[in-house]
């Protein structure tokens, strides 16, 4: 058998074929060489292709249309939004020798292909983190008269650009004064605030939206289509969920996932592969909670922690569960069938006193140094908090309560009651002729009305006690 088709025969019943044609089989076994990560083999090449920035897009590509392009450019954002995916997009742009009437780079000319493999001259990119200092900023002032060598403009891209020195910042400034026609600076950044506003006073600058769920999923069913891999669309929607909003962590996950099974890869080999917790066990906790069952708050937090999870993440976790059920209550597509199940089970007002209850109880579990009966608690008080009467119903009951008492007044005095006002306790009258044998208080001797109105004057005062300590609460 030939290496090639040692190649096909094994690569082709595997899921490691994604690996095509950077794998190599030797007498020995295989070699790998080149692997490219799912975030950089699918970067945007084109404007097109960045997800979520029409804003920023359209400015920059309005920018070369009119012949206006600026000499610094500042993107802010959360990692993996695409900040430095769109400065190397643009720096290509504006450098292309055939750029497209929609304003899109060829990716065919030698400076498209030059900056797509990183190799052009003209555009230098800085790591603000590992290069902060003054020196590093004055090396750079120095190269910035030289003209570009093979495109129109030269390109400065500096990322995390908010770590340079105060002292970097302001040799930067001079250059930025006065910036020769042909560079471009491009910054990005994830902490804008820490950026001099001298700075940033000189800069043009776009904030990126983090990327929603859906769109990261929408991405990564075109990666794993296009890689011709069997990944379940539940698998892809922990994914999405679980990278906050960056595309990068998503791909970076995905990889991962790729590696850790063998497709067909459903969403349970997704839970464990990014060591989350099965989102099982906080649906069983709501069908203990329907049948009142309080031993499963001990079993599950056993299971829990046999899992190893650190129980700040296990309580957001549970925190982003209930936040899903108050969705799916108000009218939202539940993302698994189940929480339309969940969502029967408590009132919309106890799932959003538990979520309050959770915010509380992830700033005390940094404190606590008992996670698991912490974590035991807070199961507890989901379970119990099915039996507590909502303060909104008490009022309800006060109310009814209210406009039921007039009613009783104007009975008490038709009859003309002797008792006028009936106290909380009523006392006891003081016996005069039979001492031994107290005589019964007047109250008793009332007819049924006024028992009546003493029942529920009582109730009334028992009620406002209770509702003033809830509110105190
Ligand atoms: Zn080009």
């Amino acid at each position: 058998m030939s290496n090639h088709e040692r190649y096909v025969s094994i690569f082709t019943l595997t899921h490691l074929k994604i690996i095509d044609q950077h794998v190599t089989i030797t007498e020995k076994g295989y070699t790998m060489s080149g692997y490219q990560v799912i975030a950089k083999k699918f970067r945007p090449q084109k404007f097109s292709e960045v997800f979520e920035q029409e804003a920023i897009v359209q400015t920059l590509k309005n920018a070369m249309r009119l012949n206006r392009v600026g000499h610094a450019y500042l993107f802010c954002g959360t990692r993996g939004t695409g900040k430095t995916t769109l400065a190397r997009l643009f720096a290509k742009a504006i450098n292309c020798e055939k750029l497209s009437s929609e304003g899109e780079p060829c990716n065919t000319c030698t400076s498209c292909l030059e900056i797509t493999s990183s190799s052009s001259l003209d555009v230098i990119e800085i790591d603000g983190a590992s290069n902060r200092g003054i020196d590093d900023i004055r090396n750079l002032s120095e190269t910035v008269g030289y003209a570009a060598s093979n495109g129109k403009y030269k390109i400065y891209i500096i990322d995390e650009v908010h770590m340079l020195t105060k002292e970097a910042f302001n040799a930067l400034l001079k250059t930025l004064e006065e910036p020769p026609s042909h560079v471009v600076f491009f910054f990005a950044t994830t902490e804008p605030h820490k950026v001099l506003p001298t700075i940033l006073s000189r800069t043009q600058r776009f904030d990126l939206k983090r990327i929603t769920p859906e769109k990261i999923e929408a991405k990564l069913s075109s990666i794993v289509k296009n890689l011709d891999i069997a990944v379940d669309e539940g698998a892809l929607k922990v994914i999405a969920n679980h990278a906050e909003g960056s595309l990068r962590d998503a791909e970076s996950l995905l990889d991962q996932l790729i590696c850790f099974q063998e497709p067909p890869i459903t969403r349970d080999h997704a839970t464990k592969a990014l060591g989350l917790i099965q989102t099982d066990l906080f649906f069983q906790l709501d069908q203990a909670a329907s049948h009142y069952d309080l031993a499963a708050a001990f079993t599950l937090s056993e299971m829990i922690f046999k899992t190893g999870a650190h129980l700040q993440y296990v309580l957001e976790s549970l925190a982003e569960h209930f936040r899903t059920i108050a969705c799916t209550q108000m009218g939202e597509n539940p993302p698994l069938p189940e929480y339309a199940t969940s969502a029967k089970i408590y009132s919309k007002y106890h799932v959003l006193e538990t979520l309050d209850y959770l915010i509380d109880a992830l700033e005390k579990g940094t404190r606590t140094p008992f996670k698991r009966i912490h974590l035991e608690v807070v199961f507890l008080h989901i379970i119990r908090s099915m039996k507590k009467i909502p303060l909104t119903s008490l009022v309800e009951r006060l109310e009814s309560l209210k406009s039921a008492a007039p009613k009783v007044e104007a009975a008490t005095k038709k009859i003309e009651s002797p008792v006028e006002e009936v106290p909380f306790f009523p006392e006891t009258p003081t016996p005069v002729e039979a001492p031994l044998e107290p005589a019964p208080p007047k109250v008793e001797a009332a007819p049924q009305s006024i028992q009546e109105k003493i029942k529920q004057e009582q109730v009334m005062r028992f009620a406002s006690v209770e509702l003033n300590g809830s509110l105190k609460k």
